[in-house]
């Protein structure tokens, strides 16, 4: 049976060129990069290339800094609860606003923090379904908010959200400005400098890099206190040997990332647009979010009758892998905001399905899921209709 992987906001394959890059730091160079000896210097060129391809790859400056963490999750963690103990905790600016659509490593650091004092401000979305200068200047508070941190683009619907604009309106109220990108770096432009953003998260599984490693791009001049105490690794911004051979990749993956934009917006589009076109010539099937907003690689479509897991799990059986696009955001079962925002009742609410493509995705694995996606769709409507 053919099998088509559609689920590259959940992970991409690490490009083959990424492993290569890999390997020889697993049996060849593997010293320990904080020991003295020559097995411990001998990495350290190649560690300075890879910092260099992400320096480059987001248009930071030298003096800024990037910190290694395991993933996404720990960068957002860090920057966060960072922000607590440096601002937070002494009451100098006691507020924290997010959207309401954050990854949950955010919203719920954020819920961890408000029962720790912290007020938290989960921002309305306009009817696109992003948050706006408009919504976030009614918003912000100069004597209060200490950080803004709204994401670049969507796990679930690809909508990218105007950061440049909002980082500006933080900093014009003396707030700090967090980005976590992690959907957007390898499928639209991210430059730190031109965003003029304070924190940046990132997680190399999401661009063809390994699982397991991330970072944060931190502005010149800003500290974070460590969630990791101990030895003296990373000039003691994060404690814990450093993940020398996934460091290299994640760096090639990062330039890799930057190179292929141009294909993910011309190319992968293509064949987003041809996949989305398809599906919402179906009768009664509904494209989340207005296409000229969202990232190229991602589609979430509510099919009307069809509940998403029952859908998930028919193309599967056709060796297709998509994903529901959380049409739930919680266990409490509230419909996704960005829904509710677009104006979706409460009965579509629970009918998305996601499918997110990579440059590695094929025309052909296009035409076959189309196929298969609108024979599931009649089926499982047949189905329950006879209910
Ligand atoms: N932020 C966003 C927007 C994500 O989509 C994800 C993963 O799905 C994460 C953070 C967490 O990434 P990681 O798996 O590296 O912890």
């Amino acid at each position: 049976m053919q099998k088509v992987y559609l689920d590259n906001n959940a992970t991409t394959l690490v490009d083959p060129k990424v492993k290569e890059a890999m390997d020889p730091f697993f049996t060849q160079i593997y010293g320990n990069p904080n020991s003295l000896h020559d097995f411990g210097t001998e990495p350290h060129p190649y560690m300075r290339l890879a910092f260099d391809r992400m320096y480059k790859a987001i248009d930071a400056p030298d003096s800024s800094d990037i910190l290694i963490t395991s993933c996404a999750t720990e960068s957002n963690n860090m920057v966060l609860k960072g922000v607590y103990f440096d601002i937070l905790r002494h009451g100098k600016r006691p507020q924290i606003i997010i959207s309401p659509v954050e990854h949950p490593c955010v919203t719920n650091t954020a819920r961890f923090l408000s029962e720790l004092g912290v007020e938290v401000i989960q921002l309305p979305l306009n009817s696109d379904g992003i948050v706006d200068g408009q919504i976030l200047k009614k918003y912000i508070d100069p004597n209060k908010t200490a950080l803004v941190s709204i994401m670049w683009a969507n796990n679930e619907t690809g909508l990218i959200f105007p950061v440049k604009e909002l980082a500006r309106i933080a900093h014009d109220n003396g707030a700090l400005f967090h980005t976590d990108a992690v959907q957007a770096i390898g499928k639209i432009p991210v430059d730190v400098r031109d965003a003029d953003v304070d924190f940046l998260t990132f997680s190399a599984h999401k661009f063809h890099g390994p699982k397991g490693i991330g970072g944060i791009y931190i502005r010149e001049g800003l500290r974070l206190t460590p969630l990791l105490h101990g030895g003296e690794q990373m000039g003691g911004k994060r404690a814990g040997t450093v993940n020398v051979p996934s460091l290299i990749g994640m760096g090639y993956a990062m330039e890799l990332a930057a190179e292929n934009l141009e294909f993910e917006q011309t190319e992968v589009k293509r064949l987003r647009d041809k996949l989305e076109d398809s599906i919402a010539s179906i009768p009664d099937t509904m494209v989340i979010g207005k296409r000229e907003l969202r990232t190229p690689n991602t589609i979430l479509v509510s099919v009307k009758g069809v509940e998403g897991e029952s859908m998930i799990w028919d193309l599967n059986k056709k060796g297709v892998a998509a994903s529901t696009g959380s049409a739930c955001a919680s266990e409490s079962l509230e419909p996704n905001p960005t829904f509710v925002a677009i104006g979706f009742d409460s009965e579509l609410a629970h009918t998305g399905i996601r499918l997110s493509l990579s440059r590695f995705t094929t025309e052909q694995e296009i035409d076959y899921t189309i196929d298969v996606f609108k024979e599931s769709v009649e089926r499982l409507r047949k189905i329950s209709s006879s209910y």
